[in-house]
């Protein structure tokens, strides 16, 4: 039951690079990179799921930029859950790069997103170029190792084994690092979830860590969702989806994160800078205003930091 289970939380990675790159071929945003790792046609979406992808690829990197500017490149990005996330491509072609780059995911997502990185040569060459010994080792099927970047095959409900892998591959605790999840704390048991946020305060002096994801499904609109993800065997773990964004900055606080504040997405959505807003919603015609309100009301993002190098970390928000 649990590996069915499992294997429908993987399965959520293939709707988040569709919807994703749906809405990229709509204008939303820009990422070349996405279609390489999606490799089925996508589906048409409506206006207020693609409004609500941009709002969330947009909040993310808006912290994750303030983050990479205050640290400077000696840095770090642990991507948990990262799926087939395309950041680390997009923040090369910004000259964002931080010192080294870390994906996490189960066994079977990163050996997939591996062997299309092998396939594709503008997914491979930027690795490449960064590596000092010129050429890639191929030889394990599901984790890749280079000067800056790291496909790590691990359970992040083991985070004692995710730890030995990171630091295998280089990880150092003492740089500052910014720690992305994007839906991914949601499908793991409260207790699971804190454990892991838990390992974070305590491993790192000076992070950020920031999260996506659902929250105030205690409604009907919420019961619907989840439904949804229940009929492909998808269960939303974290009994946190019943309560609001408040629930979500006590559990940084109870996990050692001494800072933590949330904002659900109709603000994000309200704080992206007007000049792009205004340019997407010229794209397509949104006859359910109310329904995006919906929409941007069940998710939001929430970020917690510590801040021992004094970089500046308070002042990262909308
Ligand atoms: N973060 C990516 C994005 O936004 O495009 C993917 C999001 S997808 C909804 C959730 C991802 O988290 C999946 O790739 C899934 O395999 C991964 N995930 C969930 N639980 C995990 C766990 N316990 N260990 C490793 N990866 C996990």
């Amino acid at each position: 039951m649990a590996d069915v289970a499992d294997e429908a939380v993987r399965a959520t990675c293939n709707d988040a690079s569709m919807c994703k790159w749906y809405a990229v071929q709509q204008g939303y945003w820009t990422d070349p990179y996405i279609c390489l790792l999606v490799q089925q046609r996508a589906e048409r979406k409506t206006p207020e799921i693609n409004r609500g992808y941009y709002a969330r690829v947009q909040g993310m990197w808006e912290l994750l930029t303030a983050f990479l500017h205050k640290a400077g490149t000696e840095c770090q990005v642990l991507g948990l859950g990262a799926g087939f996330d395309t950041t680390f491509w997009r923040l090369k072609d910004q000259n964002l790069l931080p010192r080294k780059y870390f994906e996490i995911d189960f066994p079977t997502i990163t050996a997939r997103k591996l062997s299309i990185i092998r396939s594709k040569q503008q997914l491979c060459k930027p690795l490449i170029e960064a590596h000092s010994s010129g050429n890639l080792s191929l030889a394990d099927r599901t984790d890749l190792d280079t000067d800056r970047y790291a496909l790590i095959g691990a359970d992040l409900r083991e985070p004692a084994i995710v730890e030995e892998k990171l630091r295998r591959c280089g990880l150092n605790p003492e740089l500052p690092t910014v720690l992305l999840s994007e839906c991914v704390l949601v499908y793991m048991t409260p207790s699971q979830s804190s454990q892991l946020l838990r390992w974070a305060a305590d491993t790192f002096q000076t992070a950020l860590f920031l999260s996506y994801e659902q929250v105030n499904l205690g409604d009907r609109f919420g019961q619907v969702m989840i439904e949804n993800l229940r009929q492909r065997n998808c269960v939303l773990a974290g009994a946190l989806v019943c309560h609001s964004f408040k629930t979500q900055v006590k559990r940084y606080l109870d996990s050692n994160w001494p800072h933590a504040n949330a904002l659900d997405m109709r603000d994000v959505y309200r704080s992206l800078p007007r000049d792009d807003v205004k340019r997407i919603e010229a794209l397509e015609f949104l006859d359910e205003v109310e329904l995006l309100q919906q929409l941007l009301q069940h998710y939001c993002i929430s970020w917690a930091w510590k801040d021992q190098a004094g970089i500046g970390l308070d002042s990262v928000n909308f």
